[in-house]
């Protein structure tokens, strides 16, 4: 995958070169680049905002250094991430969409935004997706692009070391993950719940079952309700 990080503040992306990400980086599983918007100016001063048309606070990211930006690294397969509190919530079903994708360009906006024409303009050569981290507002998209970033990346085939992982979480199958717990046994007077001693797989299973939709039931309602009925067991509904 080829990703293309546009940002007045490129530095922040230092940890992109770090843990998995750097490792998926070195090996050639992701070929990441990061652009600072500034390159693309043509002001002495390398101005990227402006005031806002009809008044109100702050500064608005003006359009023509993110237009030259789009010329420099779109390619016929390019999709643009627009990281933007008005966006579409991020979740994990689209972490799976942005991974299967060849290219993906990041715009962070900084200030109010990006000129709203940017987006418009963009969308006639290739797909633009706004995507919100969440209900909050954040000083500019470089942290989303990393959260984005670290959410993509481990999707990508080889990335992870045991691709089970990546079935056995949480958000995988629409339920929260079961507590995990490793070595000593007995911690601070804590035991381990016995059934995870006992080696005896099935009644493993079952518990990391259960013990995974009451998680869910009881922290996020909400998913609990869009989790397909026709999904649950006998066992399942005893719990
Ligand atoms: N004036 C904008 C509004 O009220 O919708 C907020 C702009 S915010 C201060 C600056 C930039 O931070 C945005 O352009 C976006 O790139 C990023 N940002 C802020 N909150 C975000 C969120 N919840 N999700 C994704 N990106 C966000």
């Amino acid at each position: 995958m080829r990703v293309d990080i546009v940002s007045i503040f490129p530095d922040y992306f230092a940890p992109l070169d770090l843990s998995l990400i750097g490792k998926a980086r070195g090996s050639g599983l992701l070929d990441l680049a990061v652009h600072d918007l500034r390159t693309w100016t043509s002001d002495v001063h390398r101005t990227v905002d402006d005031s806002p048309y009809g008044g109100g606070p702050g500064m608005v990211m003006r359009p023509e250094p993110w237009a030259a930006a789009f010329d420099a690294v779109a390619r016929p397969e390019s999709v643009l991430v627009v990281p933007s509190p008005v966006g579409k919530p991020f979740t994990q079903a689209a972490a799976h969409e942005l991974a299967a994708l060849p290219h993906l360009i990041f715009a962070c906006g900084r200030y109010e935004g990006i000129d709203q024409r940017v987006l418009e303009d963009a969308a006639d050569r290739m797909p633009v997706r706004e995507v919100s981290l969440g209900d909050y507002v954040l000083f500019g998209g470089e942290v989303a692009v990393i959260v984005i970033m670290e959410a993509i990346t481990r999707l990508l085939p080889g990335v992870l070391g045991n691709a089970d992982s990546l079935t056995e979480e949480s958000h995988a199958a629409g339920l929260l993950e079961a507590p995990v717990y490793t070595k000593p046994a007995v911690w601070r007077d804590r035991a381990v719940p016995e059934v995870l001693r006992s080696g005896d797989h099935g009644r493993i299973a079952r518990w990391r079952r259960t013990e995974s939709l009451v998680r869910t039931a009881t922290r996020r309602p909400d998913m609990f309700a869009a989790y397909p009925g026709e999904q649950l067991d006998k066992k399942d509904r005893a719990a």
